[in-house]
């Protein structure tokens, strides 16, 4: 059997950023990730491809409470979910790890402070090529150094929308995006600033996702190795259940083993907690690390709404995601409770709208699909999804996931929605127009939409309500970590990409004071 000092599983957002950030200690490392490298095809960029056909789905079927089949939104590749990610790259703010009060209940603290994690922000946006600019949004927590990279422009239509924004006493700012583009040289960009982002893979390898800024950079190092098609089943222990000992893989079709001194599970929120209860064993008979019953609680997912108003002039904009709004996320004057985040999300086109199939096209009946697309302009709403230990992912009797899960902070979402439908009649948009879509979800089945899964496994100080201690090991073993977002107590109400990755650091960080 192989032994390593470290194993990383999965080679999403938490575990590639981590391969990358000790791959120069010169450890012997070896990644394991279920998914093949995704393919580099011009299917990459078609929208026929990627949200009517699927393309890029896993092919998973996983169950509701009911025990109703669906095709959960998850992607394994190298990079995992951030194959397809939009790269908007948020900080949490500095209020979301304390405790918030939301209408629903409470948001709960986090176990370390905004300041603990600050540098390691500011590392990830290095690394990932974070493009923005500070002081315009009027909730960004302080940060000790600039963004790396200038703030994307606004395309005109969106430039528009941005003054009349402000013009109405609105306060949008630049979005945070991880895309390498070099505006100032663009014969030299990587980036082409193209339609084809969110939600799509990159097929020049310019968005910032965690293969081409996280794995690829790991690889350049002799001591990493990286195996694909490589599905962990299972985690084996001591006889004592104190430590991992033996990593079980499917691999072609047959079972191998590893070992290492430090075993890191960052299989995404769902398949970490998966991973964890389907490893039970007679030490841990409710799953891995599990003494405290909370591995697969508590998840979350972001109360989102993806809606477009019909402009009266068209919306040529190409790259779209480059404005944001937070005027909102605390609350109104008339509701003391946080509602959320507003963003921009890819451009719509038509082949979309037939992918999603939008309910309330209806409600637009003179309008064509093609030329609704082209007067479109596309918002993402995000309201926090609260923690509820109900919410929960369990694994059924043939190894399958089971997602049972209630709304939280529907009153929230509601109102914010309410707000940006008011905000927007306000501005040069049809009025009544504002159609839901269901970008990101592919199908009307909400809890399929799992792109922002967290809180499967949260860490926190207190063994029997947390599954992982401050350092994101697991309470009841010496040598197991988590570094992907199951470990949010907390998700907050903006993008959690950046937050994984700026943990994935800071836990990196203490992995190579322990291996030295
Ligand atoms: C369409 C889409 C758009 C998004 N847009 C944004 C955005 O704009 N901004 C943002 O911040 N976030 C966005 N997200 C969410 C973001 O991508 C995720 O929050 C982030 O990637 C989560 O990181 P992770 O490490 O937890 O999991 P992942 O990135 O999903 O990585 C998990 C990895 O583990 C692998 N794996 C799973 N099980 C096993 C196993 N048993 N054995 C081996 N490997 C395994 C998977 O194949 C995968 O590679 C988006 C997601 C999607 C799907
Ligand atoms: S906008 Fe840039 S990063 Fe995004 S898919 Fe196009 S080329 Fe790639």
């Amino acid at each position: 059997m192989d032994a390593y000092d470290v194993i990383i599983i999965g080679t999403g957002a938490g575990g590639g950023t981590l391969a990358r950030h000790l791959a120069p200690s010169g450890k012997r490392i070896l990644l394991l990730e279920r998914g093949d490298w995704l393919p580099r095809e011009l299917a990459n960029w078609s929208d026929q491809d990627v949200f009517v056909d699927n393309r890029y789905v896993s092919p998973d079927t996983w169950y509701d409470a009911g025990g109703k089949p669906f095709q959960p939104g998850v992607h394994y590749y190298v990079g995992g979910a951030t194959k397809l990610y939009g790269a908007a790259l948020y900080r949490l703010r500095k209020e979301d790890f304390g405790e918030l009060k939301h209408h629903d209940g409470i948001s709960p603290a986090w176990p370390i402070s905004y300041d603990e994690l600050e540098p390691y922000y500011t590392l990830a946006e290095q690394h990932y090529h974070v493009h923005g600019a500070r002081g315009e949004d009027p909730t960004e927590p302080p940060s000790s150094a600039p963004y790396p990279h200038p703030a994307v422009s606004h395309e005109p239509r969106i430039q528009q929308l941005a003054d009349d924004l402000a013009a109405a006493g609105y306060r949008p700012f630049h979005a945070p995006c991880g895309i390498m583009l070099d505006e100032s040289n663009p014969p030299f960009s990587t980036c082409i600033r193209c339609a084809t982002c969110d939600g799509f893979p990159c097929l020049v390898h310019a968005k910032s996702d965690a293969e081409v800024l996280g794995v690829r950079p790991a690889l350049e190092h002799a001591n990493v190795t990286l195996l694909t098609n490589a599905k962990v089943a299972r985690l084996d222990t001591n006889g004592e259940g104190t430590a991992v000992t033996e990593v079980v893989v499917d691999r072609e079709g047959g079972e191998e083993r590893f070992s290492a001194d430090v075993v890191v599970v960052a299989c995404g929120a769902a398949n970490t907690a998966k991973l964890l209860l389907s490893s039970a064993n007679e030490k841990h008979p409710n799953g891995l690390a599990n003494g405290s019953d909370q591995v697969g609680r508590n998840y979350m997912f972001h109360d989102s709404t993806a809606v477009l108003a019909l402009s009266r002039e068209e919306n040529l904009t190409a790259y779209q995601k480059t404005l944001g709004l937070n005027d909102f996320y605390f609350g109104l004057d008339d509701f003391e409770y946080p509602l959320g985040n507003v963003q921009m999300v890819g451009k719509s086109t038509a082949p979309m709208f037939r992918g999603e199939r939008p309910r309330d096209t209806k409600l637009a009946p003179e309008w064509t699909l093609e030329r609704m697309a082209r007067h479109a302009i596309d918002f993402w709403l995000s309201t926090e999804d609260l923690p509820r230990p109900d919410n929960r992912v369990t694994v059924d009797g043939d190894g399958n996931v089971v997602l049972s899960y209630t709304e939280t902070n529907l009153e929230a979402k509601k109102r914010l929605y309410g707000k940006v439908k008011s905000m927007l009649g306000e501005l040069d948009m049809n009025p009544g127009h504002l159609i839901h879509r269901f970008a990101y979800m592919k199908n009307d089945i909400p809890i399929a939409g799992c792109a922002h899964q967290a809180g499967t496994a949260r860490f926190g100080t207190d063994p029997d309500a947390s599954v992982l201690d401050v350092n994101c090991k697991a309470h009841e073993l010496d040598n197991l970590y988590v570094v992907d977002t199951s470990v949010f107590p907390s998700i907050g109400a903006v993008n959690p990409a950046l937050t994984a990755m700026a943990n994935s650091l800071r836990v990196g960080d203490h992995l190579l004071e322990r291996l030295a």
